[in-house]
Formats: structure tokens, sequence, C-alpha cells
């Protein structure tokens, strides 16, 4: 592979081929931009974290700032679905629920201030009692719910196919179990040297999830590093029902479901994606525990969701085996890295980062290649982590986007 291969120096490359670094090429590419992927490993590697059946997408979060991207996100899922021809999200909704017996303090569970800070800004999920939920879904045991019918699934598979095609379509060349040894940033050009060539291109975007503070050592003079830790689910079970309820639990009828209060979120039957209900239980490591009743996905079933006692139980094993990247302060990385014009830094998604892959890849695309994009993402910034500063960006507010 040389920078001759692809008929000269190229528009952009891009270090990482996860959901991030695909996403940011076919943004740049539908641009226009001639660009290069170089991937450490293989593209849905079961190691990586864009690897799975469905990444929940949803847009009930405390921080308002979340929720506006969240929901750009979703605006920008529609038109890649459009661009490829593809259905990328299950549109089932996501419900937050509560229940009494397992947090009493019930003003102040994450479904109600998050639907406090949702309405503030002018979102409206539908909120159901008791009576309600029991009668929607029979399966579930809880006082009040949440619902947000704007909200779902991703399926994972879906939109990796649609990324690839479409980059081969615009003869985006995505190159697999390649090592980078260098990165020389003249102010240019940025020239990436490899084991199997070299590459050069006007920009360069590094969104190596846990890969990432490798990538930055081998740029000559970046002394930016990010402190990134790893964290997991506790546990993840597949439920297969009973096939006389199986279509209870089908996301034709089943929002995703969570009691983040509680640290679950439940995915439903997807056909044609998954078999089973995908429970996953994660406590992160800044909520003490024993903080509720609920200490294990079994606990949740026998409180929350009795309709799935009869279920077959198992361990999820062939997905998700992989870490979230999560950073000390809690907020993405993303933005320019300090002292080089040209080479933008994103990673620190933590279990959530799936949903924003269309913005992000369209954010780091613009960063990599006008030195700034339409978005605030001063929050973001990569230079919170060095003394240096980096060059001021042009931003309007996200709000001033469409
Ligand atoms: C178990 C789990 C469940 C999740 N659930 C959700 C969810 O429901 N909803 C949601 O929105 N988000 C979810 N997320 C988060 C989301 O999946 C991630 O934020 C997202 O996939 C991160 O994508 P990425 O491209 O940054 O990372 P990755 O997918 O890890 O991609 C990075 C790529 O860079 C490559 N690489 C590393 N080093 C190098 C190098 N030196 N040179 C070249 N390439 C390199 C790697 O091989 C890899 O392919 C979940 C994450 C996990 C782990």
């Amino acid at each position: 592979m040389t920078a001759s291969a692809h008929d000269g120096v190229l528009d952009l490359v891009v270090i990482g081929g996860g959901v991030m670094g695909l996403f940011t090429a076919y943004h740049a590419s539908r641009a226009g931009a001639r660009v290069a992927v170089l991937e450490a490993g293989r593209i849905g590697d079961p190691r990586t974290a864009s690897y799975g059946r469905t990444r929940s997408y949803r847009r009930d979060y405390l921080d308002p700032r979340y929720v506006r991207l969240a929901d750009e996100a979703i605006r920008l899922w529609n038109e890649f679905e459009r661009d490829c021809g593809t259905r990328a999200l299950v549109r089932c909704g996501c419900m937050n629920i509560a229940a009494d017996a397992v947090t009493p303090e019930l003003a102040s569970t994450y479904g109600r201030r998050s639907t406090a800070v949702m309405r503030r800004l002018g979102l409206d999920p539908e909120v159901l009692d008791r009576r309600q939920i029991s009668t929607r879904f029979g399966y579930l045991s809880a006082d009040e719910a949440y619902l947000d019918d704007e909200a779902g699934l991703v399926d994972v598979a879906a939109v990796t196919e649609a990324l690839l095609r479409v980059l081969a379509q615009r003869k985006v060349a995505v190159h697999e179990g390649v090592e980078v040894a260098a990165i020389v940033d003249d102010g240019d050009a940025v020239r990436v040297t490899t084991d199997v060539g070299d590459v050069t291109a006007r920009g360069l975007v590094i969104a190596a999830g846990h890969g990432t503070n490798d990538v930055l050592s081998r740029l000559a003079g970046c002394e930016l590093r990010i402190p990134l830790t790893r964290d997991r689910p506790s546990e993840a079970k597949y439920y297969v029902p009973r096939p006389a309820e199986r279509s209870t639990f089908t996301a034709d009828r089943m929002p995703v479901t969570a009691y983040l209060d509680t640290g679950i979120y439940v995915h439903p039957i997807v056909d044609g994606v998954t078999e089973a209900v995908k429970i996953g239980y994660y406590n992160p490591p800044d909520v003490p525990r024993g903080t509720t009743g609920i200490e294990s996905i079994a606990a949740f079933v026998d409180q929350c969701m009795p309709g799935l006692r009869t279920a077959q139980v198992s361990d999820v094993r062939d997905v998700d085996q992989c870490d979230y990247d999560l950073v000390g302060d809690d907020e993405f990385v993303l933005g320019l890295v300090p002292g080089h014009r040209a080479v933008a830094v994103g990673v620190g998604w933590r279990g959530t980062g799936y949903k924003f892959a269309p913005w992000a890849g369209r954010v780091l695309h613009q960063l990599a290649r006008q030195q700034g994009t339409v978005y605030d993402v001063a929050q973001f910034d990569p230079a919170r982590f060095t003394d240096r500063v980096t060059d001021p960006v042009d931003v309007l507010q996200g709000d001033e986007v469409h």
C-alpha cells in the first residue's frame, strides 16, 4: 500500500475501522473526498465495541446537550437509511420504568428526571401508570413508565453491511490487518507509515477505540494521551420465552426497556436479528452498589419482568465480549489533536457511543477536512488532557444546525 496506489495524496486517512471510523469515511466520501481506512484487525471482529447484534438508540439523557445530540443523531440515521437504501433502525421505542418496591424515591428516578429534561426541550415521552403498563405490557411489574417512540434499536449487522457496501461503491480503500508504525504531520500533509507501505493524506482521523493512545504515541511530537479505562457489564443474559409467549416480546410489541436506576436494560427479540430477549446489568463505577434491591438480572426479572420467569436463560457469549472505553470525566473525547490542524480524534464513547456514530463520524470528517465543525463540541475537546490549547474552531450552536 503506497500513496501512489491511491493516485497521489489522499484527502483523508482514517485509523480504526469500527463504527466511528467507518462513519467518518462515509461522510468524507459522501462529500467527495478520497479516503482510506486502516484497520489493525478485521472489521466486525467480536473483540471490538462495534460488533454485536443490537445497540439501543435513545434520547433520554439527564444532560440536555446529550439529548440534543441524540436527537440530531437520529436525524442522521434516517438520512443514512435513505442514502444507503437499508433499514438500520428498529423503531420499537425505548421505555424507562420504575417500581416503588425497588426504588421508593419514585420522584428522583432516572425515568422521571430524564422525562423532565426532554420535556424542557419539547420532546414528549408518553407517561404510563401501573394500570396502563399492565394492560399494554402484561409481562412487566412497574408503577410508572416513560416511553419515547422515537427511540429503539440499531441493527448492527445491517449498519456494517451498508457502510462497507457504500464505501466500496465510492472506492474507499479499507485495509485490514495493517500495523501503523509512524505518523508524521508536516502541517500540509500527514504521512502514515505502516507494515505494508505508506499512505499520505491532507487529514487524519484517529478512531481506534482502546488502541487510540497507541496510535497517538506514533504521531511525531504528539503529547496527548487520553486517560482511558475499561469496564464491561457485570452480567448479560438471553431469555428465550415459551413459544406461545414469544410474540409478546418481539420489537413490534415490546420497546427497549430500561431501569437505569438498577443498571438494567432489556432488548426485545428482533425477527431475523435475534431470537431472545437480551438483558444486561451494568453497575457504573461511580454508582454505589446496594442502592436498590436489584443486584442481578435474575432479581430484576423476578421483581419487574415476571413474564420472563418461565423463559429459558443462558449467558450472552456470541456478542458483547468487549469493554466500554471510559474517560475519567465521563465526557466523549472528540476534537482536533492539540498542535495538529488536520488530525482529529474520537474516543471515550462509554457504553453509549453507537447511537451517536453518524453524528460523530460527521464531526470527525469536518474537523480533519475543514478544521472546524458546525456543531458545538467544545465540551469534548481533547485539549483538556494537555497543557496545550487547540486552535479555535469555527463553531455554531448545535441547535442552529437544522
Ligand atoms: C457491550 C457493549 C454494549 C454497548 N451497547 C450500546 C448500546 O446499546 N447503545 C449505544 O449507543 N452504544 C453501545 N455501546 C457503545 C458502542 O458500541 C461503542 O461506543 C462504539 O461501538 C465504539 O466504536 P469505535 O469505532 O470507537 O470502537 P471500536 O468498535 O472498538 O473500533 C475501533 C477499531 O480500531 C481498531 N484499532 C485499534 N488500534 C488500532 C491501530 N493501532 N491501528 C488501526 N486500527 C486500530 C480496532 O481493531 C477496532 O476495529 C456498547 C458497547 C459495548 C462494549
